[in-house]
């Protein structure tokens, strides 16, 4: 058999790709610095960030301190790289603007996974509510604290619009209103973002399914045989069993991980293959014309079917496992006292935040920021009491 030969690295950008050259640039304009283009630098200045660094001791499903081998965002978010910048390669996309948006896209994200967004978003619903995707954009734009002349990191246009997966449309037309032509512009318009950002969208979802997978079995949570009914990573063991018949019985956990690994290589690939079907037919002109096209990063119709399969399984057995269910609720409760701890006495809360106009909002932002243990230290320092009786 003979091996494809690998394409010129680095690869021309493909004529629908986000050229760094033809940026929408930053708020603030900046001088160049060569030799990184705009998207380097965008990438770097998030990995030098402090929220980049709080990723570390945050969580998806599991909580910190129930363990060191769990995902937490920061893995989960180097994951996304990997993934997204595999495609990106192999599509002559902006490798260097998937990368930064990967790196950036939980930087929102709340202490206590799901379970912290969702208390934070019921304490704010009287103060224009909290949505996770919108906080890892106002992190960037505003919150990091690193510059003397401007807030923020002051990413270029790309690595914002990226950074905003979701937005209400009532948040849209706010941000719209302060930013015309901003990265909210596109869910007034009903357009999509760069293929780049559309790519880290869907590496996201193939990094969590997995891992969650991994996490949900090593945490005993989850059973092989339960996955056995799940077609997408059924057909994978099968194949992994024909090959290596012996794991059947063998300890430790060779079989789940190589099930996973072929797993998501097969997604990879599919979306490859899918997306350039769709960039064939659609043939947009440049990286704006993409932007008016339908979503053309996908997957195949079919390989999409199982994954929604999977998605489907993975809530019931896993997000919604009552161990699950349990450990967030006291989570949640948790978040909710500190945040009326912080509304009752501000001072308790260091003096920038203290003493910040919007009381409310101030408040949110402090506690998004904190990773899970100092959430849990906080809370017991307000209220005296140990959240998990540790
Ligand atoms: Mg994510």
């Amino acid at each position: 058999m003979t091996t494809p030969a690998l394409p010129a690295y680095p690869a021309p950008l493909a004529p629908w790709a986000s050229d760094p050259r033809r940026t929408r640039g930053r708020r603030v304009p900046e001088p160049p610095a060569p030799p990184r283009n705009e998207h380097q630098r965008d990438r770097d200045r998030i990995v030098h960030s402090t929220a980049f660094r709080r990723l570390v001791y945050k969580t998806q499903v599991f909580i910190n301190h129930e363990g060191d081998l769990f995902r937490t965002r920061l893995t989960h978010s180097l994951e996304v790289a990997q993934l997204g910048r595999s495609a990106a390669r192999a599509l002559q996309l902006n490798e260097d603007l998937v990368e930064a948006i990967a790196l950036a896209h939980d930087l929102g994200h709340t202490p206590f996974g799901h379970a912290g967004q969702d208390a934070l978003h019921e304490c704010m619903r009287e103060h224009g509510g909290f949505e996770h995707n919108l906080q890892s954009l106002r992190v960037v734009d505003e919150l990091e604290a690193r510059y003397p002349a401007f807030d923020g990191l002051n990413l270029s246009f790309e690595t914002r619009e990226g950074i905003l997966k979701h937005c209400s449309a009532r948040n849209a037309a706010r941000l719209v209103q302060a930013e015309p032509e901003g990265p909210a512009q596109r869910f007034v318009d009903g357009t999509q973002p760069s293929l780049e950002a559309q790519l880290v969208n869907l590496a996201d979802a193939m990094a969590y399914n997995a891992h969650d997978i991994d996490d949900g079995v090593r945490s005993g949570l989850l059973s092989m045989a339960q996955l056995d009914t799940v077609p997408l990573f059924a057909q994978w063991k099968q194949q992994v069993l024909d090959e290596y018949p012996a794991l059947a019985g063998q300890p430790g956990r060779r079989l789940l991980f190589e099930t996973l690994r072929r797993m998501l290589s097969a997604q990879v690939a599919d979306l490859i293959e899918a997306t350039r079907g769709a960039l064939h037919e659609h043939g947009p002109a440049d990286a704006d014309a993409a932007r008016r096209a339908p979503p053309l990063v996908r997957f195949s119709p079919a390989l999409q079917a199982q994954i929604t399969e999977l998605q489907r399984f993975l809530f019931s057995a896993l997000y919604r496992h009552p161990q699950v269910v349990q450990t967030t609720a006291l989570a949640r409760t948790a978040l909710v006292e500190l945040f009326k701890a912080y509304r009752a006495d501000p001072a308790a809360m260091p003096a920038d935040f203290a003493s910040a106009p919007d009381g409310a909002r101030a408040v949110a932002d402090y506690i998004a920021g904190m990773t899970d243990r100092y959430a849990l230290r906080e809370h017991h320092r307000l209220t005296g009491r140990r959240v998990f009786g540790d």
